[in-house]
């Protein structure tokens, strides 16, 4: 049921203006007697792609402008700005598989079944313009791939949907190189226009106001003045490393860590910050012949060079029948840290492992905003070594379908990255950028979990979560597209 509007306040503040955030203030303000705030950290460059800096929109780089910090470790990069992590991210889009909605039904019921969220899945490919890029849009590289994989065996499948395992195209949320980002698509000229819709850029949260179970208060910081919004709903979407934060400078926690920070435990929730789960990968480079270079070369100069368009689901010995825990992806362009001669360019396959069983945890290091949190994804880690073994059969699987493309690229020189030492591996290890599980959801007499399966955050009345935090295991897939869907669900479910 809708709060009537409060004189000094809003029916729902959202707290972070990224991929959910986005969601959730556009479909929360279609009705108009609902207020809606939408309260983010960084700047709102606003609805027309012309007002954007071009080195945002460029969906041939990953933009590193609009961060939380500079210069850090590669799996702490983040977004912040309206739009969140689909303005600087990959726009590439896929879908996990049956075994992943098993789990996330064990941990929230039927709504999170891959039938249930099918309607809104298909509300956010159509909302983010999600299209299969054409032919033209492949390099060499990414054709080869696709008749490497086939020749491999694999079968070819919709990327962007439940199924199988397979070789295919990812969708894409970008138009002649320019990335169509969550803010375009959710917050355009007709939503923002909307009056009970108010947009905030460049206003931080602090923490929320936490009193005997309900939330009494947003604490904001805009534009350098400390500041209060009051609503009947607060829905924190600040993500997987910022919304663990917040719920933690506000009392909502592991008592322990709480006291250690000097912050006083208003509810004891020991899931909040823990249970991070990313996907680790490993890049194995291979050397491009002149041909490939030249190829490449042609497709930069026609303005149409992507490093990649295609991947491939696998399956290790370790998966489900019928799922897969790896992606294969071939890329081949410039070098995504570093940089070679004009004509030169980088090649290779990664290998992804899409469903560790390593939990790493984020942590305040003080209750300062200002201040990022410890973050530590612990990848690899797991007691059995089971997450190096699956990526380990995912390199052998990568050698495979670099054998079939040999004739564009050789292999590098020294030892094959699948038969590194486990420590070698380690040391090369890089991320996909899809964290999730720091809020994650399972019933109330689960210790670790933090909302339910409508977000709703156990033990504080009106405050909910619908961003990645809440996901409880990473799904076999890049997680923009699941993470829309499940924000298009959760709005729903707050609406009902
Ligand atoms: C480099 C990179 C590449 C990626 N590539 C892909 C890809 O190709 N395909 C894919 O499917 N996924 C990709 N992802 C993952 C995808 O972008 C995320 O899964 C998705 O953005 C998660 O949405 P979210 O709403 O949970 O968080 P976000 O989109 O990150 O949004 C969180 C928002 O909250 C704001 N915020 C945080 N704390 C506060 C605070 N205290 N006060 C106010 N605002 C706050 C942030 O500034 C941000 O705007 C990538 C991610 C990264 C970082």
């Amino acid at each position: 049921m809708t709060n009537p509007a409060l004189p000094s306040g809003y029916d729902v503040v959202v707290l972070g203006g990224g991929v959910a955030g986005c969601v959730l203030a556009a479909r929360l303000s279609e009705d108009p007697g609902r207020s809606v705030c939408l309260v983010e950290a960084g700047p709102d460059y606003g609805p027309r792609q012309q007002d954007w800096p071009r080195k945002v929109l460029n969906a041939r780089a990953l933009p590193r402008d609009d961060v939380w910090e500079r210069h850090t470790a590669f799996y702490r990069i983040r977004a912040r700005v309206l739009g969140g992590s689909s303005c600087i991210n990959g726009a590439w889009n896929t879908w996990g598989s049956h075994a992943d909605h098993a789990e996330w039904t064990r941990a929230g019921g039927d709504r999170w079944s891959a039938a249930a969220l099918e309607p809104y899945r298909l509300k956010a490919v159509e909302r983010m313009g999600l299209r299969t890029p054409p032919d033209d849009e492949l390099s060499a590289w990414a054709s080869a791939a696709l008749v490497a994989a086939r020749e491999l065996g694999h079968q070819e499948v919709d990327m962007g949907a439940c199924g199988l395992p397979g070789y295919g195209r990812p969708l894409i949320n970008a138009v002649d190189g320019l990335r169509f980002n969550a803010a375009f698509a959710y917050l355009d000229p007709a939503t923002r226009s909307r009056p009970n819709l108010t947009i905030l850029g460049g206003a931080l949260v602090d923490r929320l106001d936490v009193r005997a179970g309900r939330v009494h208060g947003a604490r904001v910081v805009l534009d350098g003045e400390r500041t209060t919004l009051t609503a009947g709903t607060y829905v924190l979407a600040s993500g997987t490393f910022g919304s663990p934060a917040v719920l933690l400078r506000s009392g909502v926690g592991p008592a322990g860590d709480l006291k250690e920070n000097g912050i006083h435990c208003e509810v004891e929730l020991p899931g909040v910050g823990a249970n991070l789960s990313d996907q680790p990968g490993v890049f194995m480079p291979l050397s491009p012949t002149a041909g490939l270079n030249a190829a490449l070369a042609a497709k930069e100069a026609d303005g149409k060079l992507y490093v990649s368009r295609m991947l491939v689901r696998a399956a290790s010995e370790y998966c489900p029948d019928g799922a897969w825990d790896l992606h294969l992806l071939p890329t081949a362009g410039p070098p995504l840290f570093g940089s070679l001669p004009p004509g030169e360019y980088e090649a290779g396959i990664s290998a992804f492992l899409m469903k560790p069983l390593s939990r790493g945890h984020v942590r305040l290091r003080s209750a300062d905003p200002l201040e990022p949190p410890e973050i530590d994804p612990a990848f690899l880690t797991d007691p059995d070594g089971r997450d190096v073994a699956v990526l380990r059969s995912g390199l052998e699987k990568a050698q495979a379908l670099a054998g079939a493309m040999r004739a564009l690229a050789a292999p590098a020189d020294g030892a094959p990255p699948h038969a590194l030492s486990d420590a070698e591996l380690r040391g090369r290890v890089g991320t996909y950028w899809h964290p999730v599980g720091t809020c994650a959801m399972g019933p109330a007499g689960d210790p670790r979990a933090v909302v339910d399966g409508q977000g709703a955050v156990h033990g504080v009345e009106n405050l909910r979560i619908a961003d990645a935090s809440v996901l409880p295991t990473v799904p076999a897939a890049n997680t923009q597209l699941p993470v829309l869907a499940a924000a298009e669900m959760l709005a729903d479910a707050l609406r009902a």
